[in-house]
């Protein structure tokens, strides 16, 4: 682990093993970190944030440093990449991908950093009125295995642009571009205890992170039930939360839709990252004069994908990231199942594949019905569920008809129509002709119970602040309310 500007073991020596996806070997052993660990690593921070100065930086020192670290992330990118598939099991083309877009989250906040952030008011005195954004303070950072150095740029660009001080704590599953990143930032002349990384447990560290009074704010991204807690565990010192939960995204079709496009961008919105995105496609919505066409190739497509060991270059969709993962999702694929739907394709773990890689087929259920566990419930993994639509009404129902509201497609040529949709749907993501695009530049995160508050952006970095009122008196002379 990483604490206090040091490299540490577990207070008590602990290990974990951190597996290959892809084989089921292990290719590393990691500190098992603790409760005495996470006290250390609160202790630090919140020292490197009361005492360290890093608050007093300016912009200008801040972005330097982390214009540095963007650098060092491209100049280690093929080591980076190889770590993610590595742990998560992704396709490398799809690490590389993520290696990108975590230096230039790193590039964007750099420049952010030294941008005007504050407003001034005319208010009806002698007064100067104005606002001044200030850092949150010590932030607890907890992150899930399915982008693992992207969701740790997430977090850490935008905590530490704005002067906060960080402890990551990354997924038990995926820690080991965390713990490289914090090496180049150590590079960059991150000062001791301005970025942790504490490695253990969820319900252990994790934990603490959201329970601890030395912590101001928590940054969870995860799924739903552990945002839950995570929420309720942060209440005693009312700290600051922010949650990027899951989702049970519709990807909306219409007949009139460019046909390949849209086939296409259903394949990208559910097997990209093996369906472990949160804001998957994972309900397609078809309408219904365009189904029987339009799953005929979605299927021929789809048993097209294939499937492998993410370091091979002809792979396109890698394993679940765990045993555990893939047994979960199989349930779903036995449940669905038993609740009547029909598999259109997929559904089983593909053959000539290591026996202990977490393989599964992309899988596709058609026949659903809307109070189904599989069109309720988050899978996340290769599994999409079909539905089926008469018009512009029955979609938008159909497409708000979860407990999620974390991102949406539309797919039309009818410009006015996607406006139309896009309008009513409950998301805070949504796409038209396209399907996952993510920029550094634009607010992610979700309605309903997909979360609270945004990542990326100025709203991003607008979440890792606090708003500081300052009233300067022009008529610097005594009130006159009291008798003298
Ligand atoms: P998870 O909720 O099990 O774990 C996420 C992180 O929380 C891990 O680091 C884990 O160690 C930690 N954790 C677990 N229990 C904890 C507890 N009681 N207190 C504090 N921390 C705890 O999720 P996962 O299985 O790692 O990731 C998959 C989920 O993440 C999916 O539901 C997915 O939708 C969601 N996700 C959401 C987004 C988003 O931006 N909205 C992005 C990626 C993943």
């Amino acid at each position: 682990m990483y604490i206090n500007g040091e490299w540490t073991s577990a207070w008590d020596g602990g290990r974990r093993p951190v597996v290959n996806p892809a084989n089921g070997e292990v290719v590393a052993y990691v500190a098992e970190g603790t409760m005495q660990d996470a006290d250390r690593a609160i202790r630090a921070a919140r020292r490197a944030f009361d005492e360290g100065g890093w608050a007093e930086t300016t912009a200008q020192d801040r972005a330097r440093i982390l214009f540095r670290a963007a650098e060092a992330i491209e100049a280690n990118a093929a080591e980076l990449a190889a770590l993610d598939t590595l742990s998560c099991g992704k396709p490398l083309r799809e690490s590389e991908a993520d290696v990108t877009d975590a230096a230039n989250c790193f590039r964007y906040y750099a420049g952010l950093a030294t941008k005007p952030t504050g407003q001034a008011f005319d208010v009806p005195a002698p007064s100067q009125t104005f606002v001044v954004r200030e850092p949150v303070g010590v932030c607890g950072q907890i992150i899930p295995w399915n982008y693992p150095l992207l969701m740790a740029a997430w977090k850490l660009a935008p905590a530490l642009a704005a002067g906060n001080v960080c402890i990551l704590k990354p997924s038990e599953l995926t820690p080991l571009s965390a713990l490289r990143l914090a090496a180049l930032l150590e590079e960059a002349d991150i000062p001791p205890g301005v970025v942790n990384v504490l490695l253990g447990a969820g319900p252990v560290v994790g934990n603490a992170l959201a329970e601890s009074h030395l912590v101001d704010k928590v940054a969870f991204t995860g799924g739903t039930v552990t945002g839950r807690k995570i929420m309720q565990a942060a209440t005693g010192n009312l700290k600051k939360i922010s949650l990027e939960l899951g989702g049970k995204s519709p990807n909306i079709v219409f007949a009139d839709a460019d046909f390949e496009t849209a086939v296409d961008y259903a394949l990208f919105g559910i097997y990209v990252n093996t369906g472990q995105v949160c804001s998957a496609g994972s309900r397609l919505l078809l309408e219904e004069s365009l189904y029987d066409r339009f799953m005929e190739r979605l299927v021929e497509r789809a048993k097209q994908i294939r499937v492998g060991d993410g370091f091979h270059p002809d792979t396109e969709m890698g394993p679940l990231v765990s045993a555990q993962h893939l047994s979960k999702v199989q349930q779903y694929i036995a449940l669905g199942l038993e609740e009547g739907a029909r598999l259109a394709c997929g559904g089983s773990r593909p053959a000539g594949l290591p026996e202990r890689g977490n393989f599964l087929e992309p899988t596709i259920f058609v026949d659903t019905r809307p109070d189904m566990r599989i069109v309720q419930e988050e899978i996340f993994g290769p599994v999409l569920v079909v539905q089926t639509f008469k018009d512009e009404e029955d979609a938008v129902r159909l497409a708000n008809d979860t407990v999620y509201g974390l991102a949406a497609g539309v797919f039309t040529a009818d410009t006015a129509k996607a406006h139309r949709v896009i309008k009513r749907v409950r998301a805070g993501i949504t796409w038209i002709n396209t399907y996952h695009p993510t920029y550094n530049e634009a607010p992610w995160g979700g309605y309903k119970q997909s979360g609270i508050g945004r990542e990326l952006g100025t709203f991003g970095y607008e979440e890792y602040t606090e708003v500081k009122q300052i009233n300067v008196n022009l008529a610097v002379e005594p009130t006159g309310w009291y008798r003298r």
